[in-house]
């Protein structure tokens, strides 16, 4: 069975395509093409996502296909994107995959983006439900419990900033460059972790939520008073690592997990992926090239869906930019029931 994938909700135009097989899930193709167009503007520029989006797609399909040395009238199901991202940007691919579909007479799937990134990991081995997922991305710091294929429920979420958006705001203000992930993890290679003290966040929480804008103040005042670069890299690093290793494992220890998936963007980072090792706890991570958005991810999420039997989305399902995966537990203090 050939999964194709397709994720247009941002920046990037990403199309894979995932074979089920009997024993897990394999990527056969994932080709992603990074918009360039906004790096002008200093943010993602929606219409201008669209518009790329709309010129890229049609290009890169018969790459996807090649990649994975296979016709178009070979793929089985077809699953996209429907949220959350850029609304405009969503729709393209999400129209695309939708006429695909009905033109090729076979099922289509709508994923959620996190779905995807949860997902990112799911060619490993042995990796089934329950778990938990960490995701830590440009957008997100969200810890779900997957309870089985297709349940989620979200054990915590950040306060704040993203993981990732503090990696990028701490680049910029201490001029390392964008984006700013890579560029602290490179910076911090040269640095001091324990020569800028960070307070660790919520310390002495019971729950498990996330916050990093405290991290990127004390990280803005540390490099007005002078602190060098790549010390403040180091430390910040080690900082928003151990924040979101001890708040995961704390979680993994209440709810009796012993397998947690590490993705998102920010799962590319070494110091983050050592320190998980260090747990005791199985860490999955995404292979390269999965970390960040892309099309085999989605594909991963359908090929997740049929495997659980779930029913193909109707084909007048829309795209929404904001779609939480999980609701908010209603009690903020976390039932580990
Ligand atoms: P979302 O999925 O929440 O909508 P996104 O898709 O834009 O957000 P991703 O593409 O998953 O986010 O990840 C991008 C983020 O990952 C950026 O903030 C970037 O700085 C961060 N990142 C990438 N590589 C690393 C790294 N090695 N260390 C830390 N952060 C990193
Ligand atoms: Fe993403």
């Amino acid at each position: 069975t050939f999964i194709l994938g397709i994720d247009t909700s941002c920046d990037d135009t990403g199309l894979g395509v995932v074979e089920l097989t009997p024993v897990r899930p394999q990527v056969r193709s994932n080709v992603v093409w990074s918009q360039t167009v906004h790096a002008e503007y200093g943010g993602v520029m929606p219409e201008l996502a669209s518009r790329e989006h709309v010129e890229r797609i049609d290009t890169l399909l018969p790459r996807a296909l090649a990649d994975a040395g296979i016709a178009l009238h070979d793929l089985d199901v077809v699953a996209a994107t429907s949220g959350p991202g850029l609304m405009g940007a969503l729709l393209v691919g999400l129209m695309y995959g939708k006429g695909l579909s009905q033109a090729l007479n076979v099922p289509f799937y709508a994923a959620h983006h996190l779905e995807g990134h949860i997902y990112a990991a799911a060619s490993e081995e042995g990796l089934t439900p329950p778990y938990l997922a960490l995701v830590v991305s440009g957008g997100h710091t969200h810890l779900f419990d997957v309870t089985a294929p297709g349940e989620y429920r979200l054990v915590g979420a950040t306060r704040d900033d993203a993981a990732g958006e503090a990696f990028d705001k701490v680049a910029r203000l201490a001029g390392l460059g964008y984006p700013g992930g890579p560029a602290i993890s490179a910076a911090a290679e040269r640095g001091d972790p324990l020569a800028v003290p960070f307070k660790p966040p919520l310390q002495g929480q019971e729950g498990f939520e996330f916050s990093f804008s405290g991290l990127k103040t004390a990280a803005l005042l540390a490099f007005q008073r002078g602190a060098r670069p790549e010390d403040l890299a180091a430390s910040f690093q080690r900082a928003a690592v151990r924040s979101l290793v001890d708040t995961t494992v704390r979680a993994a220890h209440a709810l009796g997990r012993e397998t947690v998936v590490v993705s998102g963007g920010v799962a590319a980072n070494r110091a983050l992926r050592d320190a998980f090792g260090q747990t005791g706890l199985r860490a999955a991570f995404p292979a390269g090239g999965l970390n960040t958005d892309n099309g085999a991810m989605i594909a991963l999420a359908g090929a997740a869906a049929l495997q659980a039997g779930q029913a193909p989305s109707p084909l007048d399902g829309g795209a929404a930019a904001y779609v939480p995966l999980a609701p908010l537990p209603a009690n903020p203090q976390f039932d580990t029931s």
